[in-house]
């Protein structure tokens, strides 16, 4: 009972300083009702509420349309009084485009308000796998934000690789290319629009994660069909939004470095110590935020990723 009022007491400070999503989180409008929240390119802090990610809102005449749902339950209320700022509506769709933390668990909080969650079977498949472990890890730094967030996947998870939503008259297409950043990571594509909410596909201004469930290779190649849509405007899993040509150099070409190199040292049995000391020097990409933490750990999972499917 106390550690329930303390979690309370934690909760309603929380508000009381009334926390804006506006200090964490940049609204970029990109016409005819949809909008992109851009939130900050460092980690998951307990100041900015684990939303280090990009979101997506859109208008429809029967309610807003939410593109990923947060970090957390406090994350969700967030985004969900932005959602309502921006559109005057209540969030009556949430659509995942991933499985990392910052995509999902604020799922629980808009399911209770009665909005419906979707999702593809294969992103819901690791969700389910994984979400235990994420609100375990995020508790870490976030503390009480987390209290209360549950793992909360789409209860009707859509089969395949590609489904066509008409969602309050606006037509939206959601993608798998293929396992990238995480094995069940997928795009929506809004054709009329040509914008592409990207997910964790791209990264622009930082540099991206290569991480223990990224797949490099395949990656590159979901990254390669998602940018034939040619899409006019990308909002990006993280970073401002962008278009193909800088999407191209700040993720389709470092996943092609990566992927290069390491393939060639893999090859000739190099060893990964080599592949990362030869790789280590990467001009190109130096200026992108986040180099120095994650370029070495990339080529190293990179390297190791591509020795076990040898
Ligand atoms: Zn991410």
């Amino acid at each position: 009972m106390k550690k329930i009022l303390l979690a309370l007491t934690g909760a309603m400070m929380l508000f009381a300083q009334s926390v804006r999503a506006e200090a964490v989180l940049t609204v970029d409008q990109l016409g005819n009702g949809v909008f992109a929240l851009i939130g900050q390119t460092a980690g998951r802090l307990y100041g900015n509420f684990g939303l280090n990610a990009n979101y997506g809102v859109i208008d429809t005449p029967e309610g807003a349309i939410l593109i990923d749902s947060g970090a957390s339950s406090v994350a969700a209320r967030l985004l969900d009084g932005e959602a309502r700022r921006l559109t005057g509506k209540p969030v009556k769709w949430v659509i995942n485009t991933g499985v990392q933390d910052h995509r999902w668990l604020g799922n629980a909080y808009f399911a209770a308000q009665g909005a419906q969650i979707i999702a593809l079977q294969r992103t819901v498949t690791d969700q389910a796998r994984l979400g235990q472990g994420q609100i375990e890890s995020l508790a870490r730094e976030l503390k009480e934000q987390m209290d209360g967030t549950l793992p909360a996947p789409a209860v009707q998870p859509l089969t395949g690789d590609m489904q066509t939503l008409t969602l309050g008259g606006r037509t939206l297409v959601l993608r798998y290319f293929g396992h990238a950043h995480f094995a069940g990571d997928a795009v929506v594509w809004l054709p009329q629009e040509k914008i592409l909410f990207s997910g964790d596909l791209i990264y622009v201004d930082r540099l991206l994660g290569i991480l223990p469930e990224s797949n490099a290779e395949t990656w590159l190649a979901a990254y390669r069909q998602a940018v034939a849509l040619q899409p006019a405007r990308i909002v990006p899993g993280h970073g401002r939004v962008c278009d193909v040509t800088q999407a191209q150099r700040e993720t389709g070409d470092y996943l092609a470095f990566v992927v290069g190199g390491v393939k060639k040292f893999a090859e000739d049995m190099a060893g990964v110590d080599a592949a990362v000391a030869a790789l280590n020097d990467a001009p190109a990409f130096r200026h992108l935020r986040n180099f120095d933490d994650l370029h070495r750990g990339n080529v190293n999972r990179a390297y190791l990723r591509f020795e076990s499917a040898q």
